[in-house]
């Protein structure tokens, strides 16, 4: 039953709209309000026991670090997603949180920011694909989720205050539709709003992004909280529809609520509306069950990790390694895994598999033989040649050295962005040495942004790409080395040759206050494949033990811009293994530029060697569809479109073209349309055509016809110009009638 505030005070009301402290909002006994708890997230729970912060540097109790956003977005699983989203859901249970913060579903715009490793990916499909199965699943543990931050918080840099400066169609079709299909399918409790301003208005008092698209445009139905601390004006922001504000502020933004109320510059039924929102949130209070199933989760963590690693590299089959075999097991993350982010998601884990420890108890059965060397420190710290010459001697003994590189918490982190995609130098170096001495070399990656391959890449047989894999990341990178489990993880995000290369490159991080978006649309694999600037590793990419053939692509159109797709695909190796069918949509022209081909569909199947099956995707409309900024709508261009199914982003390996009748445009007429507008005019255009020949002698006509391109030199004269030229030829009257018939066409009232 919706809360009714009347009986509260108006002091009382304001005050259920900020925290109570750092983690729980006020409760309100005599109205029979309860307090609950709100804690990171998003790949586990971050409950604090005792001093709080947001920047993960006071303790929390233990709880399952589950593979990252950025590894679970490689999986591109969304049945996975869903089994981590529910395990977290049931671990917040026992601690008794009532919202986990979390998950974050913003797109890397650029392989510098430092918070990648919490968002999935570089597209907006797969990201709210992944991001809605984690929130539903979490939720029906009855824990509720903050999907954050919304909105348009790309970076790090300069966070709590830039503005990012994206035109409509640009957050329509990149930065808004992870949101939108989580909201829309997921339901979820809470939208966390970002720290940044959006076209120079912060999110947390943008009422335009906070009532106007979340809740009429996609029907959200939960409460707006703050990202901690992101309050500018906490007057504005109750108007926009941010309705809880997090952490508390003592009281100060509550009085200024009271105070706006009553000199009458906030009205009080926005108050209410928020007052019914946050309670209708402390319905989801609970006590703690403490129950935590710490094995289960930890080998959910490892199934999950292993799942999401991505093989970029396989020459010559090195891997899986083979029985028999001399090992050089080298890299300080052998010992040490880097395995989640800094920052509010930091987890105190249960328990952390270190990959030799993994890599000896699997491989000992098997009669491998393995020798360790640190081969360089995390922190740079010590000898760094003598660490380097131990490596590579003990390098030289064996069939296959594999090295375990990658940035430690002092390169990326929450609160800041990189300024390269380099490798730490004594890596690089140890990896030209080792790979210059070793037999084969295997180069194993834990980073949560995107690394340069670039120097070494050629040098080395194989590399893995573990991304940040959480607590159990050792043990399931051991299971891929070996071949317990065949590699099925994809890029959710492409590997430049260079970050100049990088859309955003010319633009980001801002400056003077503001980060352009400049490349528009054209973000990730959408701008690479477009501009055909080549990359290292396109986004899709992902390499496996066995096989796979994609047979047949059919497509029929069911229903308006609705098509169905059937794949079916084959496993032609000689092991079980996940392949994931990645279905492309190649537009037809449109009135606006468009990306050479998007992500749209994608399922992920499990296939016995030789075994065959069809999968059937659905396409709804906005996956032909483009933002138009003119009509303020989704429009679907009529003519053929092609269903592309690649093994990446740059790689078709089938496509067919479904014929759509699209969406009739009749755009309403003005002055200040141009010539070639109201020449292309579906109905106005043959009457002014009549209308100007009819007032031509027979020698004007002829001249006309025979000099099309003099229309062309006018087409894109505003009318009103083009009047000045022909004065008379066109009676006031006719215009007049024109325009109207242009308006009723476009169903324009007036
Ligand atoms: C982060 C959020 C996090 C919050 C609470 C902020 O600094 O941006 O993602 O949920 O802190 O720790």
């Amino acid at each position: 039953m919706t809360f009714d505030p009347s009986a509260l005070t108006l002091a009382q009301k304001a005050a259920l709209l900020s925290g109570a402290d750092f983690w729980s909002t006020k409760s309100l006994p005599d109205a029979g309000i309860p307090s609950i708890v709100l804690t990171d997230g998003p790949h586990g729970v971050r409950r604090q026991a005792g001093d709080a912060d947001h920047l993960g540097i006071n303790d929390s109790l233990p709880s399952t670090c589950f593979p990252l956003a950025v590894a679970v977005g490689s999986s591109w699983d969304p049945q996975l997603a869903a089994e981590v989203g529910a395990a977290v859901g049931r671990e917040a249970r026992a601690f008794g949180v009532s919202v986990v913060l979390g998950p974050g579903v913003n797109i890397k715009r650029s392989p510098l920011c430092g918070r990648n490793f919490e968002y999935y990916s570089e597209d907006p499909y797969l990201s709210g694909v992944l991001g809605a199965a984690h929130v539903t699943a979490m939720q029906e543990t009855g824990v509720g989720a903050s999907v954050k931050h919304f909105a348009a918080n790309n970076q790090e840099h300069e966070r709590m205050r830039i503005s990012a400066d994206v035109d409509e169609r640009t957050l329509r079709e990149i930065y808004f539709p992870a949101f939108e299909r989580v909201v829309r399918e997921a339901r979820p409790a809470t939208v966390m709003c970002s720290y940044n301003k959006i076209n120079g208005v912060y999110a947390s008092h943008n009422r335009w992004l906070l009532t106007d698209i979340l809740r009429t445009d996609w029907g959200f139905e939960g409460s707006v909280v703050s990202d901690w601390g992101a309050v500018s004006d906490r007057v504005a922001g109750v108007a926009a529809g941010m309705d809880l504000e997090m952490p508390g502020s003592g009281g100060a933004t509550d009085q200024q609520i009271v105070d706006a109320v009553l000199a009458g510059r906030l009205d009080e039924e926005l108050v209410d509306e928020s007052v019914r929102r946050v309670v209708a949130l402390t319905e989801l209070a609970s006590d703690a069950t403490g129950d935590l199933d710490v094995d289960g989760h930890h080998t959910l963590a490892r199934q999950v990790a292993a799942d999401s690693i991505v093989l970029l590299k396989n020459d010559e089959s090195t891997l899986p390694i083979r029985p028999d075999t001399r090992i050089a097991v080298l890299g300080a993350f052998a010992t040490t895994p880097r395995y989640q982010g800094g920052g509010s998601s930091h987890i105190n884990a249960t328990r952390v598999d270190a990959a030799l420890d993994a890599i000896r108890d699997q491989s000992w059965a098997e009669g491998v033989t393995i020798e360790h060397a640190t081969g360089f420190t995390e922190d740079g710290s010590g000898d760094t040649a003598a660490l380097l010459d131990e490596a590579v001697a003990v390098a030289a003994r064996a069939d296959v050295a594999m090295l375990f590189v990658g940035l430690g918490d002092r390169d990326e982190s929450e609160g800041f962005d990189r300024d390269t995609l380099a490798l730490p130098a004594p890596q690089v170096d140890l990896i030209h040495a080792v790979a210059a001495t070793a037999a084969k070399t295997v180069v194993v990656l834990s980073n949560g942004g995107v690394v340069s391959l670039e120097g070494w890449h050629d040098e080395v047989d194989a590399i893995l790409e573990g991304w940040l894999l959480g607590q159990a990341s050792g043990s399931a990178m051991s299971d891929v080395l070996f071949g317990r489990v065949n590699p099925s993880g994809h890029l959710a995000e492409s590997i430049p040759l260079r970050l100049e290369d990088t859309p955003s490159w010319v633009n980001f991080p801002g400056e003077q206050g503001h980060v352009r978006y400049g490349e528009g649309v054209f973000v990730g694999y959408r701008y690479y494949t477009s501009a055909e600037v080549p990359v290292r590793y396109p986004f899709g990419r992902g390499l496996s033990y066995t096989t796979f053939s994609t047979e047949s692509v059919v497509a029929r159109v069911v229903g308006d811009a609705e098509v169905e797709v059937d794949v079916t695909v084959t496993n032609t190796g000689e092991r079980t293994g996940k392949h994931v069918v990645q279905l492309y949509v190649a537009p037809a022209p449109a009135p606006v530029r468009r990306p050479v081909r998007e992500l749209r569909g994608f399922a992920k199947v499990d296939l016995g060697a030789g075994e065959s099956t069809t999968v059937t995707l659905r396409l709804d409309r906005r996956a032909f569809a483009y933002w138009d900024i003119e009509l303020d709508r989704w429009v679907v261009t009529a003519g053929d479109h092609l269903i592309q199914v690649g093994s990446d982003a740059a790689t078709i390996t089938r496509e067919t073209a479904v014929t759509l009748s699209g969406d009739t445009i009749v755009r309403e007429l003005t002055l200040a349309s141009t010539v070639g507008d109201w020449f292309g005019h579906p109905e106005v255009g043959p009457l002014l055509m009549q209308g100007m020949s009819a007032g031509m002698t027979a020698e004007q006509a002829q001249q006309a016809a025979e000099n099309p391109d003099q229309l062309k030199m006018v087409e894109s004269m505003p009318m009103q110009q083009f009047l000045a030229f022909v004065q008379g030829a066109i009676p006031e009257e006719s215009l007049e009638q024109m325009m109207q018939l242009s308006r009723s066409a476009a169903g324009v009232a007036r």
